[in-house]
């Protein structure tokens, strides 16, 4: 049996991990309430840009940013004001702005996973954060807000998918074609 002492330290440590376990699940309590509701891969999703075909979407993840960044979504180029649909039900999480992405929405939703909209010319005017939203609903308007200020309008849509809250970067550009598909070929299931 260890001494005396090295019995308190280790008391001591996991007590430690024990606390701060607790005050982590607490701050994140409303994501890992979310992530869990919309724990299930989406069945089908809606095109993110209103009136584009998914067949026509060029995958660009990866490809080579400023500052040594990777292209991390979809760029979705369309008309400045096209409505904006979120492509899975979930829970509106933040309503912002930030500079790479301008105008943004984030939305918890199925998977689970973070479902980034960003370079919004704007959001839609009856949307608040901890809403429910449901696929298809209009989040905001296709524009060039953020370091999109010099290019053509467009949505950058990205889709981290989270793994014990852990969010991962995916291609948006596969799974939207299967499963925009998959929406528009009639009810499934
Ligand atoms: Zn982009």
């Amino acid at each position: 049996m260890a001494p005396a002492p090295r019995r308190w330290l280790f008391r001591l440590v996991f007590a430690s991990l024990l606390l701060f376990t607790c005050v982590k699940a607490w701050q994140h309590r409303r994501l890992i309430l979310d992530a869990w509701s919309f724990r299930h891969e989406p069945l089908e999703m809606e095109m993110p840009v209103k009136g584009v075909a998914a067949g026509n979407l060029v995958s660009t993840f990866g490809a080579p940013r400023s500052g040594g960044r990777q292209h991390r979504g979809a760029d979705i180029f369309a008309a400045k004001g096209t409505p904006v649909l979120s492509a899975t039900r979930g829970v509106c999480q933040r309503i912002g702005w930030d500079s790479l992405g301008g105008k943004v929405v984030w939305v918890v939703g199925e998977g689970p996973a973070l479902y980034y909209y960003a370079h919004l010319d704007d959001w839609a005017v009856d949307l608040e954060e901890g809403e429910a939203v449901e696929a298809g609903q209009v989040l905001g308007y296709v524009g060039n807000t953020g370091n999109a200020r010099t290019t053509p309008a467009h949505l950058h849509f990205g889709i981290y998918k989270l793994r014990w809250l852990h969010p991962s970067a995916v291609d948006p550009v596969p799974l939207l074609k299967q499963k925009v598909l998959a929406r528009h070929a009639g009810p499934v299931r």
